[in-house]
């Protein structure tokens, strides 16, 4: 079917109705939820762009496999299936389900970094961050810098800057138990990592015998990355592609909830024998007996059915021509978003967006809250609300970029839904100079403060 015009390679079998609702509700509910936008219950969004995380719809598939689920506590057939496809498609030899990603990254950072330690990489997401500070140690962000510029067309903005990892790597000799890696970047705008650079990261942590991990939540996504934009790889298939970047590394994290295609689940997968053997006695301390992770049984059939149907390309055509349609729409309507295209998310350049409110008043907050009350989307702040304060000088930490992301779920919404989502923002770009105050913060926790952060409207 090659010269015909490319279509989703699925339908739907089931439908979800939405509520819809006016702006007068809409500014009262954003208020009641103390403008958070994860207060809000979802019966008061129209759209839920709030995160790609388990909000995806699952296959006939996946749901066939449910039915099937083997919930023995130990030794589940669910979890043989699931142990098998994990080697066959990242290669890597011992494996570890954990009920979601950022219990994989405690259970294996609770063997692998101590007080003091630094771990660097392309920019660290905030639970990855947040496990890391939680046990006293920081993060190096060695990501290029044109991933912080959103005009600049660079094809993998998620690339590690070698000479910025080699010095910090240099400059804490000793204390780094570990390079990662996340794919795509996400707080760089759901960016790839090309192959080129995975080979070279791996090969200053090979010199220096510093293992080297990959963050994998949206590894397939990556992938497909790599196949259209790196050279050499356009007659590679995503499976093979996936492969080769997992053999530059010695295990990863993962987050099923993304390119696993399940509503819930992750799992650790590594090499290294002993260092799999210390985790297990963590994930069964925290998640556990170690062949179900807290996951239920079913729901590891389900992965293991989403994992292969993640890694094939015309699913993969389908959804990242689905976020860049929105892109195109935005771009055309001169939105500045970042530029090219995330995998999984539309960024919305708040800095370039939002310039008469003051970066102390959160203004890529203040447009999410913007689209909220003008259309009832749900969006996420990537900014300095997300950021945190400093752990040690308690300031607020101004991150290059004020983002709102705009994540799109799989299979979920049509083409229609993102006609509806460009139009709302159309109308609030044409109207921008009249917002001048944004929001102060009135009650925030002191890490991963975004979940359940406070604010009030300043008065103009
Ligand atoms: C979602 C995500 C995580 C954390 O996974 P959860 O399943 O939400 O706990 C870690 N890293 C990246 C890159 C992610 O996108």
């Amino acid at each position: 079917m090659k010269d015909l015009p490319y279509a989703e390679p699925y339908k739907t079998k089931m439908v979800e109705y939405m509520r819809p609702s006016t702006i007068e509700e809409r500014k009262q509910w954003i208020k009641e939820a103390d403008y958070n936008l994860f207060n809000l219950s979802s019966d008061k969004v129209f759209i839920d762009l709030l995160t790609d995380s388990g909000t995806g719809a699952m296959s006939d598939k996946q749901w066939a496999e449910m039915m099937v689920g083997d919930e023995s506590y130990a030794g589940s057939q669910s979890y043989l299936k699931l142990r098998d496809t994990v080697r066959r498609i990242t290669g890597f030899q011992y494996f570890l389900p954990t009920h979601q990603g950022r219990a994989a990254e405690n259970v294996l950072f609770s063997v692998l970094v101590n007080d003091g330690d630094i771990v660097p990489g392309n920019s660290h997401f905030d639970t990855t961050k947040g496990h890391i500070e939680f046990r006293k140690a920081s993060v190096v962000d060695c990501t290029i810098d044109e991933a912080f510029n959103t005009t600049v067309f660079h094809p993998f903005k998620g690339n590690v800057n070698i000479e910025k990892l080699e010095n910090s790597l240099k400059l804490n000799a000793g204390k780094v138990p570990f390079v990662i890696v996340t794919i795509t970047c996400n707080s760089a705008g759901g960016q790839p990592v090309s192959m080129e650079n995975i080979r070279a990261v791996s090969e200053v942590c090979k010199r220096r015998h510093i293992p080297l991990l990959i963050d994998a939540a949206r590894f397939a996504e990556n992938a497909y990355f790599i196949k259209m934009r790196e050279e050499g790889y356009r007659n590679k298939s995503i499976k093979e592609i996936v492969k080769e970047f997992f053999s530059y590394t010695d295990g990863m994290t993962m987050s099923a909830k993304k390119d696993g295609l399940v509503n819930m689940g992750g799992f650790i997968a590594l090499n290294n024998e002993e260092v799999y053997k210390k985790a297990s006695v963590f994930s069964i301390m925290f998640e556990g007996f170690k062949t179900y992770g807290g996951l239920n049984g079913r729901d590891m059939g389900a992965l293991a059915v989403g994992l292969d149907e993640a890694t094939e390309f015309d699913y993969l055509h389908s959804r990242i021509g689905q976020v860049a349609y929105l892109g195109e729409l935005l771009v055309k309507y001169g939105v500045p978003v970042q530029q090219p295209f995330g995998g999984h998310a539309i960024f919305l350049d708040a800095n370039k967006f939002v310039l008469t409110i003051p970066r102390d008043e959160y203004r890529a907050q203040a447009l999410a809250i913007e689209l909220y009350i003008v259309g009832g989307i749900r969006s996420v702040e990537i900014g300095t609300i997300l950021a945190d304060r400093d752990p040690f000088t308690h300031k607020n930490r101004y991150p290059e970029l004020e983002l709102v992301r705009l994540a799109i779920p799989r299979r979920t919404y049509s083409l229609n839904h993102m006609r509806y989502v460009a139009s709302v923002i159309r109308k609030i770009y044409d109207s921008r100079s009249q917002a001048k105050r944004g929001y102060r913060i009135i009650d925030e926790a002191p890490i991963m403060r975004h979940f359940t952060v406070k604010l009030e409207k300043i008065k103009t």
